[in-house]
């Protein structure tokens, strides 16, 4: 006895969402903006919808993901009516202040709201390695929560409806970071004609190494000790100059490089350079609204 679930928004990702669901065995509508992207999970059982509010009124949660929040706007405007009373899960990349407004939105509708984010791409959906975000509604989590499984490991971080989003995109600047490095290292190698592939297998057990210190660089943090000496900040500004000198000389761009190399000055300048790099973090806070 699976329950009912339907999903809006048939890109990439939410056919994979709708797919993890048929696999499990809940009977699943979908609906699309543009007709014709649901044959494929028609023919493994899935109800097409004709109308987003046909596929809202098919089941007691519907799955939401499309590109935006302005597409989840434009779509569940027109049916918030019919979303009264139902769940809502929003999986749409966003900041965690269009997750509020959403969250808002909602209330103001009766409509049970919980927001998420997608750790994963589309092939890892319906797996334990795909992780899930989300936050929002406890009860509509706790409600669903057997449902949401068969996307992925659904992890719940609170009421708070922007959680997920902040983590979401905490988490996807740490892999933009991981990526920036990884280009311009073997761009640097690749000046000199040593195949991607013969240098990466050194990058992936360098970062592994590094990324064994995180926890340690955490706890720093946490209790502001950056006090820790051994790879000081002044010695890495000063290598740090080496590597930007070599990439210019072997020909390659500085741009993803650069913003470290100036972070690090500012620490040094700060008179921090004695200290763990760990601190350097602490220099990235600015003023925002919340703080
Ligand atoms: P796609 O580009 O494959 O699909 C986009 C979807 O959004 C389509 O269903 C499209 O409908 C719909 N859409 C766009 N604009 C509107 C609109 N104004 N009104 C209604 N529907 C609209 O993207 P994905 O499926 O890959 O991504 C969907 C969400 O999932 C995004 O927020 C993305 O950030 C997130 N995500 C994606 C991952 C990935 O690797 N693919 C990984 C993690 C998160 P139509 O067919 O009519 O154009």
């Amino acid at each position: 006895d699976r329950s009912p679930v339907s999903v809006i928004g048939l890109g990439a990702m939410g056919r994979a969402l709708a797919g993890a669901l048929l696999d499990r065995g809940h009977p699943t509508t979908v609906w699309n903006r543009t007709a014709g992207r649901a044959g494929e999970l028609a023919a493994r059982g899935a109800t097409v919808a004709a109308t987003a509010a046909e596929a809202v009124a098919a089941s007691p949660v519907t799955v939401i993901c499309v590109l935006d929040y302005e597409a989840v706007r434009e779509t569940l405007d027109p049916v918030a009516g019919t979303l009264t009373g139902r769940t809502l899960v929003n999986l749409t990349n966003g900041t965690p202040e269009q997750a509020r407004t959403t969250a808002g939105w909602a209330a103001g509708h009766g409509v049970d709201y919980v927001d998420g984010g997608i750790m994963a791409v589309p092939p890892m959906i319906g797996q334990d390695g795909a992780l899930i975000l989300y936050s929002g509604s406890q009860e509509a989590f706790t409600a669903h929560e057997r449902t949401l499984g068969a996307l992925g490991t659904a992890t719940y971080l609170g009421e708070d409806a922007g959680r997920a989003s902040l983590y979401d995109l905490a988490l996807l600047s740490a892999m933009y970071g991981m990526f920036g490095g990884f280009f311009h290292a073997v761009a640097m190698t690749g000046s000199e004609k040593v195949p991607a592939a013969e240098f990466t297998p050194l990058v992936v057990a360098w970062l592994n190494a590094m990324i064994a210190g995180l926890p340690a660089m955490a706890a720093a943090l946490d209790s502001g000790d950056h006090s820790a000496d051994d790879s000081n900040v002044e010695m890495q500004a000063a290598s740090y100059v080496n590597l930007l000198d070599a990439s210019r000389a072997q020909g390659v761009s500085t741009e993803l490089v650069e913003p470290m190399g100036a972070l690090l000055r500012r620490a040094v300048a700060a008179g921090r350079g004695a200290g763990a790099v760990s601190s350097l973090i602490d220099l990235l806070h600015t003023d925002h609204a919340g703080n």
